[in-house]
Formats: structure tokens, C-alpha cells, sequence
């Protein structure tokens, strides 16, 4: 079926400059550390990408880094659009980095800043919603309106799909469930808050477990250095693969690390009931030792277990590129509603504008 409809689009127009380009966008996503940025066609395929590390402290050397990313990408492509997804707290219109806890950003006019100077279309999202977006488009979500995309990082992210459309909610920042308060008076959370679901189902409990273990000198300790290829090089990475080689303590770990994510998964099915949650991020690599203690947990807190539908729970299918696949597809499919095609689309778009702010762009 797909390889007749391309036919049928290369018998109509020959691939020419112009007709690739509405088919391309560049997907930028902006981490603590590093920014993946790739180029990306229209079935979430990323034909061409670039690595950079992150300037940290000054927000325009990150601006600087996506226009030049983006300049050295279209030496080679032409392209439509694009995408930014940004670790941080993005506004309801996709334009302004309100903060980002790793990066100087605040209030930072990202989309009309680039769009000034790669005169591209632009969208920015927080990288969750991006990585969520890449998921029900190309990955595991595809054909399930409502569905939860939890990446499970240092911290959580997550993204929510309500009837095929990313929930942003009123000031865009819908989707943080790592800040979910599950122990009151827990443990002390970066956000200033105690107790917080990131404090107990994130890779950060197993790198804190790890560090400390490494720190005591015990066996597990020995171990993880082992695999590290030295003590200060320990992470939670390490946890996961010790687990893999039948480590007992590092089961343990991951298990409960599981258990903790079944329990903040039943109170987002009692606030969101999706048909679906997607586990994604680095922390999702540990596959079944991971998601079978999340699933039981899951069931037993289950508000009415036995007498409702259980959502599925499943590991994302994208990996580490999904937010700059999501990021440049959301930036593709934005800017081709922004340019009408014929004079009623043009004034129902207008009409969108107005009611959602969302199209509006500074000059
Ligand atoms: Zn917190």
C-alpha cells in the first residue's frame, strides 16, 4: 500500500528541491547536556543527525548552536519546518521557555527568536510532550486516542494524548508527573517540594543506591565499579545490567523502583483513565524486571480492580531519538496548517488564531 501511494506521489511531481522540502523538518532536542538534532521525513525516519554538548549558561549560545545546527543541515536538505524540544516548562502557545531547571532559560522567547533567524517555521514543546508526540505518531501509541507516555529519566517526564492531540493544559505545563506528591514528608525533591514520585520511581534512586554502594564498599559496590570500568564512572546504568547478570541486590532495587511506578501509574489512570501507558527513557531498558513489578502494583491499587478495564503498560519503541523525531513532526504538521491552501481554510484559521494564540508570531 505505501510503496503504490509514493508512486503515485513521484508520477505526479518529480522529487524536485521544493517537494522533498515539504516533506523534511529538523527535530532539535535540547537536554541538560547535550542537544541530539536531526533531520526527520514525514514517517518519523531521521535521515541525517548532529550531537552537540549543551552551553549551559548563556541562552544565547543555545540559540546560537540551533541556528547553526540548523544551517549545517540545510547545506544537504531542504526542509519545511523546525522543531525544538526543550527540557523545561514550555507556555500553552509553544513559544516561550518559561524555565528550564538545567538551563539558563527563563522566559526565554525561543520559537520567535529562531524563527527571526532560520526564517523556518518553529515550534517549541517541553521534550516529554515531544517524545510522547513521536510515540503515538510512529512508535508504540499509534492507533489509541488516549494514551500516557511516561519517560523515566534522572527524573520523569511525561506526556499525556487526549483523543489524538497533546494535552498542554491552560499554562502549558500539563504532564509533569514526577512532581506528583506520593510521600508526604517524603524525600527532599530539586523543585524545592518534599516526597515528590521522581524521588522514588526514577533513575535517580537507582544512581543514588548505586553511589552509595560504591561508597560503603559493599560487594554490589564492587560490582557496579566493575561494570563501570571505575567508581566515579557508576551510574544507575549499571544497576540495570547487573540485574541483567542475576544480581539479587539490584533486582531488589529495580523492583522497587517498579513498584513505586505501578503506584503513581493507578492514581494517573484515576485522574486520566487512558486505554494506554508508554514507558520510555533510559531507565525503561531494563524492560520486564521493571514493568512486571510496575503492572502488579499497578493492579492492586487500582481504584474499582475487577470491575473496570485495565490500561495496557508498555515500553516505548522509539528510544533516545524520539523527542527530536516528535519535536520536528509537531513543527511539520504546525506549519503546514498555518499555510491555507485556499481561502475558506484561510479564514478558518484565522478564526483559530484568535481563539487559541497559539499561530500568533511576533515580528
Ligand atoms: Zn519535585
Amino acid at each position: 500500500m505505501a510503496e503504490r501511494s509514493d508512486r503515485r506521489i513521484v508520477a505526479a511531481a518529480p522529487p524536485t528541491r521544493r517537494v522533498l522540502g515539504e516533506r523534511l523538518a529538523i527535530g532539535i532536542d535540547i537536554g541538560g547536556t547535550k542537544i541530539a538534532a536531526g533531520v526527520v521525513d514525514e514517517d518519523g525516519h531521521v535521515i541525517d543527525r548532529l550531537r552537540r554538548e549543551t552551553p549551559t549558561t548563556d541562552p544565547d549560545e543555545v540559540l546560537d548552536a540551533i541556528v547553526d545546527i540548523a544551517d549545517t543541515f540545510r547545506r544537504d536538505h531542504v526542509v519545511k519546518a523546525l522543531g525544538v524540544g526543550a527540557a523545561g516548562f514550555v507556555d500553552a502557545s509553544a513559544s516561550t521557555v518559561v524555565f528550564s531547571p538545567h538551563l539558563a532559560w527563563r522566559h526565554e522567547a525561543l520559537r520567535d527568536r529562531v524563527a527571526r533567524r532560520t526564517k523556518l517555521p518553529v515550534l517549541v514543546d517541553n521534550d516529554a510532550n515531544a517524545s510522547g508526540w513521536a510515540e503515538w505518531r510512529f512508535g508504540a501509541a499509534q492507533n489509541e486516542p488516549d494514551v500516557v507516555v511516561i519517560t523515566l529519566g534522572t527524573g520523569i517526564g511525561g506526556a499525556v494524548v487526549i483523543d489524538g492531540q497533546i494535552y498542554r493544559g491552560r499554562f502549558g505545563i500539563a504532564g509533569e508527573f514526577g512532581h506528583m506528591q506520593v510521600v508526604p514528608g517524603g524525600r527532599q525533591c530539586e523543585c524545592g517540594n518534599t516526597g515528590c514520585w521522581e524521588q522514588y520511581a526514577s533513575g535517580r534512586v537507582l544512581e543514588r543506591r548505586a553511589k552509595a554502594a560504591v561508597a560503603d564498599g559493599s560487594v554490589i559496590g564492587k560490582t557496579l565499579a566493575e561494570l563501570a570500568g571505575g567508581p566515579e564512572k557508576v551510574s544507575g546504568i549499571q544497576v540495570t545490567e547487573a540485574a541483567r547478570q542475576g544480581d539479587d541486590e539490584a533486582r531488589a532495587w529495580i523492583d522497587e523502583v517498579g513498584d513505586w511506578l505501578g503506584v503513581g501509574i493507578a492514581n494517573l489512570a484515576a485522574a486520566l483513565d487512558p486505554g494506554l501507558f508508554v514507558i520510555g527513557g533510559g531507565v525503561s531498558d531494563a524492560g520486564e524486571m521493571l514493568l512486571g513489578p510496575a503492572q502488579r502494583a499497578f493492579s492492586q491499587s487500582l481504584t474499582g480492580r475487577g470491575f473496570r478495564a485495565e490500561a495496557r503498560i508498555v515500553r516505548a519503541h522509539l528510544g533516545p531519538e524520539a523527542g527530536l523525531v516528535g519535536a520536528a513532526d509537531m513543527a511539520r504538521l504546525t506549519a503546514r496548517r498555518r499555510r491555507p491552501a485556499s481561502p475558506d481554510a484561510r479564514v478558518r484559521v484565522r478564526g483559530a488564531a484568535r481563539s487559541t494564540r497559539s499561530t500568533r508570531r511576533r515580528r
